[in-house]
């Protein structure tokens, strides 16, 4: 008689398989991170993957992974003693709502010491399914059936599901992203996490008080990405008014370089003190007068942290349609009055020479404007 198989998930890791020393590490954040995307749910570890059977509902457990970045993919799973008899028998009762569908059998070992190597197991199984009435088709099948021989257990999945890749969030340690309402910036902090980074956000707005920025779709974006950060994450929020009063006297053409270093500025100091290991911004080469390699030259120099733009490279179709699978775009379209657009001139120089930006720096007194600014920083929890 076979004992009941026992259904759950099986996780396998994205690249921290290949991170030698560390390796012990990344599994246990990816564990922390599995924990707090599925909810009550039982976790193991067993040769390279993770087997989670979830407590209350397989579907929202499926949902969670498929948020959660270091996982290769992921499949719902039967786990089974290794008899054959039981593991085809498995199959078989598994397989019937696939009748009419093409199928193909893949096995693996990673007990090596099993009696049947994996195409002796294909073969056993496949024929097993086809005097059932099932066809099989090797070259082009429409399901595949995994069954994974491990030393304890077999495996058995109906498919698998792509993971987001990357490395567990917290892994590679904490940067501060700067924030717009556009649709670039949340682009670039998801791609960020995906490296590992815990992320914290600065917005600067335009508002007439922060109440104004708690009501608008900015909190909305950060809870969004927060789907992906199982960590807790803070939202700074800056005035960019003192810069505004400031800035009436400054050349429109070379404004929003001299703003965008004003922004580093302040980022630099609450990264400085929040333990940030680096700026995130949303730049992309070229996509804007303010992102020219001169201009990106001309206001890099007042970040005093490395400032990464993991976009840096991508085109607008690109940022959409990772916007798309991030989740963001929607909101990233809706109606937002973002400072930029008040700094943007209508002919911005494509080429300020850093010379020039220091030089206005000193006119308008920038230092004065960082620390005011600063001493007005508010932030939100998530
Ligand atoms: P996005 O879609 O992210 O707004 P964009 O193409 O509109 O990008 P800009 O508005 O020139 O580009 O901004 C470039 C980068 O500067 C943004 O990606 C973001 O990282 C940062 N940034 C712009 N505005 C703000 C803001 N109000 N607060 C914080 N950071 C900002
Ligand atoms: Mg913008």
């Amino acid at each position: 008689m076979f004992h009941l198989a026992s259904e759950a998930i099986s996780v396998h890791f994205a690249e921290i398989a290949l991170k030698g020393g560390n390796r012990s590490q990344f599994e246990n954040a990816l564990v922390d991170n599995i924990r707090s995307q599925v909810g009550r749910a039982k976790i193991s570890r067993t040769e390279s993957r993770i087997i989670v059977t979830p407590e209350c509902g397989m579907e929202d457990a499926l949902k969670g992974l498929s948020k959660v970045f270091g996982i290769a993919w992921f499949s719902r799973s039967y786990i089974t003693g290794k008899e054959m008899e039981e593991i085809t028998a498995l199959v078989l009762e598994k397989a019937v709502p696939f009748k009419g569908t093409r199928l193909r059998v893949e096995a693996s070992r990673s007990d090596k010491s099993f009696s049947l190597t994996s195409p002796e197991i294909n073969r056993i199984v496949g024929k097993a399914l086809e005097a059932a009435g099932h066809g099989i088709d090797i070259k082009n099948p429409e399901q595949k059936i995994y069954i994974e021989i491990l030393n304890d257990c077999a495996v058995i999945s109906f498919g698998r599901s792509r993971g987001l890749g990357g490395l567990p969030v917290g892994v590679s340690g904490k940067v501060l992203s700067l924030l717009s309402g556009g649709i670039d910036s949340p682009v670039a902090s998801w791609l960020m996490m995906k490296r590992g980074c815990a992320v914290d956000f600065l917005h600067l707005h335009a508002g007439r008080s922060v109440e104004d920025v708690h009501g608008s779709k900015m909190p909305r974006i950060v809870k969004l990405l927060k789907q992906y950060h199982p960590q807790k994450c803070r939202l700074f929020i800056a005035p960019y008014d003192e810069f505004y009063k400031r800035s009436v006297a400054v050349d429109p053409r070379v404004e929003l370089v001299v703003f965008r270093r004003f922004m580093l500025r302040l980022a630099s100091r609450i990264a400085e003190q929040g333990g940030h290991l680096g700026l995130v911004t949303g730049d992309s080469i070229g996509q804007v007068a303010s992102q020219t390699l001169e201009n990106l030259l001309a206001a890099n120099e007042a970040a005093s942290l490395p400032v990464y733009r993991p976009l840096a490279t991508y085109d607008k179709q690109e940022i959409i349609s990772l916007a798309g699978k991030a989740g963001t775009y929607s909101l990233s379209i809706e109606d937002y009055k973002d400072c930029c657009s008040l700094v943007a001139a209508k002919h911005p120089s494509t080429k300020v020479r850093p010379e020039k930006a220091r030089e206005i720096e000193e006119e308008i007194n920038m230092h004065d404007i960082v620390e005011k600014t600063l001493a007005q920083v508010e932030v939100m929890e998530f």
